[in-house]
């Protein structure tokens, strides 16, 4: 169990639950989940109890609260209804929190689309893909092309604080379809878009699909010139990119992505959640039965480690570099103390020469240059 950390004490906090079923397994997933609902019950009785085990761990207010999966839009009302109960009777909830909960296009009719609008919940995040069939058959969702448009227009009538997940990158979507894609989309007016490359991960069906020659691999080279298109696109429609897969109209800003961002501290609660209380990072077991009996016990099934000051710079520097807000040369002196911000710049000098970062007001941000290849150069800029 992670500690609670006294540099935390009123300081806000957020909260993710962690959903871990859904109606079928895409092809390309890793996240922990089961396509058996036969424990949701079960689950969500054990999600109460360890909100309970862990509500004095942070202190501070819950600002942000994210339903993050799995699919947590399989959640019945009364299940929801259980959550917040549990959270506004044992935590200091915001006056204005952001209430988050990742929605599948399949479970938005307009009569479920009521059920999330009578509870807390004041923004979504809908789980698009895209919008052609060739590219949801491949991946394996559960929703056809015409959930996933009509989705959005349901949703818009109820939520105005709504953001799509997009792909790009997937096998046979030439730049032309992508390009589609994003049209529709910002035609919907969304505010706020995250779109993300498609990524082969070790053990999914994707992978034994590529290796078995069934599905062609996924090209880097394609994937770049869609993320170019994104970057064009997004700007054309106002959007900003204010973290590389990230872009949100002006007050649309993820708050919880945006604190993690930060390194502020968040409660996990649920199989395979993280937590982070400023020292310590906690993960819990990614294995329902196993985190219902533990948690039924009165045990927390977790694991924890201390973070490191090189841990904790590292991280800085990955996410850092990943936001517009770019890596502050001051915030690392003060922070991690002067070894680290001369490495820092020394690393960071054939970087600046090759223009793939850029030094602005003391502060290191990527170029446009270099945007794509921020994950290699926050891993030269790593201490080591
Ligand atoms: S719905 Fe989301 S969590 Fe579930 S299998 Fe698909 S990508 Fe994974």
């Amino acid at each position: 169990m992670a500690m609670m950390n006294s540099e935390n004490k009123n300081k806000g906090f957020g909260l993710y639950l962690h959903i871990p079923f859904c109606k079928q397994a895409c092809h390309y997933c890793d996240f922990h989940f089961s396509t058996s609902l036969k424990k949701k019950k079960e689950l969500v009785n054990a999600l109460c109890t360890e909100l309970l085990l862990r509500k004095n761990e942070l202190d501070g207010i819950v600002e942000t609260i994210y339903f993050g999966g799995g699919t947590p839009s399989l959640l019945s009302s009364e299940e929801l209804q259980q959550i917040f109960e549990t959270i506004y009777l044992n935590f200091k909830v915001s006056e204005n929190p952001e209430i988050t909960l990742e929605a599948n296009p399949d479970d938005l009719s307009k009569q479920q689309i009521l059920k999330f609008t009578n509870s807390q919940i004041n923004r979504l995040s809908i789980g698009i893909q895209s919008f052609f069939e060739e590219d949801l058959k491949l991946m394996n969702r559960a929703h056809k092309a015409s959930e996933a448009l009509e989705s959005i227009k349901e949703a818009k009538q109820y939520f105005e604080n709504i953001s799509i997940d997009l792909i790009y990158g997937i096998p046979g979507m030439g730049n032309e379809r992508w390009k589609r894609n994003l049209e529709i989309a910002l035609s919907l007016d969304v505010p706020h878009l995250s779109c993300y490359a498609l990524t082969v991960e070790p053990k999914t069906a994707l992978k034994k699909f590529i290796e078995k020659g069934i599905v062609p691999p996924v090209d880097e080279e394609a994937a770049k010139q869609h993320y170019e298109i994104l970057l064009s696109e997004t700007e054309k429609a106002g959007l900003e990119n204010y973290e590389f897969s990230n872009f949100g109209k002006p007050g649309f800003h993820s708050r919880n992505n945006t604190a993690y961002w930060e390194g502020k501290p968040y409660l996990g609660i649920g199989p395979s959640a993280h937590s982070y209380d400023g020292k310590f990072r906690s993960w819990n077991i990614a294995n329902n039965t196993k985190y219902i009996k533990s948690i039924e016990a009165g045990e927390l099934p977790s694991e924890k480690e201390l973070l490191s000051k090189q841990d904790k710079y590292n991280e800085y520097i990955m996410t850092g570099l990943r936001t517009k807000k770019g890596v502050s040369l001051g915030k690392v002196e003060s922070e991690f103390g002067k070894k680290y911000s001369e490495y820092l710049l020394k690393q960071a000098e054939n970087l600046l020469k090759n223009n793939l970062l850029i030094l602005e007001n003391e502060t290191l941000k990527i170029s446009k240059k270099g945007k794509f290849l921020s994950d290699g150069i926050a891993a030269d800029l790593f201490f080591v």
